[in-house]
């Protein structure tokens, strides 16, 4: 018989949203790569990661949500549970972003920012809370931003929604930790995504994030790997309410 690895999720089923690409396909694999089965909840072609996630020797199932709105909330977990046989990890991950002066910022940048990042972030943690709570426990991590911590700059509806994203971390972690729930999240820094094409395109600010950086690089999603796969485990089974930053140094700065 072998001892049980702390880090092993062989046997879990992980939920991860916003899949298709960047962040979200990182963290799939990684935890695919642990032994979870994965579900990717996706707006867009997924087959990308689905590929990825089965040459690792997990399952995958793609589960079609436009996280725009909490509509698909509870049909994602009762697609998930059906389809893979139980929700143990969840992953906040689909997230935008849109930029303004603070003097021009619209109530539609505001409504659709704040909607996906914090208000279906809520919704789908309620559902699949629900779940994990009639289950016996399970693994919320969100994903949060240097700007959980930071005012940042003419991007007032994320700079809102990813703070909003810290307290309710904590205030899942208060609800649900005596029910066998961890609930954290990871707040990346600068990270090579569609998300931040626009910052990697333009060469002065390029430049001056780079230099700011104390790793001098730009994260990739691959970097984000390790801490979801501690934060999914029994490793991290006393861990509540944290906002683990893997960010290249940049808050230490
Ligand atoms: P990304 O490549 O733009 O990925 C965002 C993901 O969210 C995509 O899969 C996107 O789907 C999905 N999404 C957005 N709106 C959706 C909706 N209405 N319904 C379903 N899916 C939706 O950016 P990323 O950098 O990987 O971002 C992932 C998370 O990390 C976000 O929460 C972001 O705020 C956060 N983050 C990123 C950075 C960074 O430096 N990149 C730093 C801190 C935090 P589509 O492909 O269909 O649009």
């Amino acid at each position: 018989m072998t001892a049980h690895h702390p880090f092993d999720l062989s046997g879990k089923v992980a939920v991860v949203t916003g899949a298709n690409t960047g962040i979200g396909q990182g963290i799939a694999l990684a935890l695919a790569q642990a032994g979870a089965d994965i579900a990717l909840v996706t707006r867009s072609d997924a087959s990308e990661t689905a590929k990825l996630v089965e040459q690792t020797g997990s399952r995958s199932l793609v589960v079609r949500a436009d996280l725009g709105t909490i509509e698909p909330c509870q049909r994602i977990v009762d697609e998930v549970v059906a389809g893979l046989g139980g929700l143990d990890i969840l992953v906040n991950n689909a997230g935008i972003i849109r930029r303004n002066d603070a003097t021009e910022f619209t109530e539609q940048d505001w409504d659709a920012v704040v909607d996906t990042n914090l208000k279906v972030l809520f919704f789908l943690s309620q559902a699949a809370g629900k779940h994990m709570i009639s289950a016996g426990g399970g693994s919320i991590i969100n994903i949060a931003s240097m700007l959980t911590f930071q005012g940042g700059i003419r991007v007032a509806s994320y700079t809102a929604s990813k703070s909003g994203v810290g307290g309710l971390t904590k205030l899942l972690a208060n609800e649900w930790a005596g029910k066998n729930i961890t609930v954290n999240a990871i707040a990346p820094g600068y990270i090579a995504t569609n998300n931040t094409a626009a910052l990697q395109a333009d060469e002065a600010r390029n430049r001056q994030i780079l230099e700011r950086i104390p790793a001098g690089r730009w994260g990739d999603p691959s970097d984000l790997g390790g801490a979801a796969v501690f934060l999914a485990s029994d490793a991290a089974r006393y861990v509540q309410g944290h906002i683990l930053a893997v960010d290249g140094g940049w808050l230490a700065r």
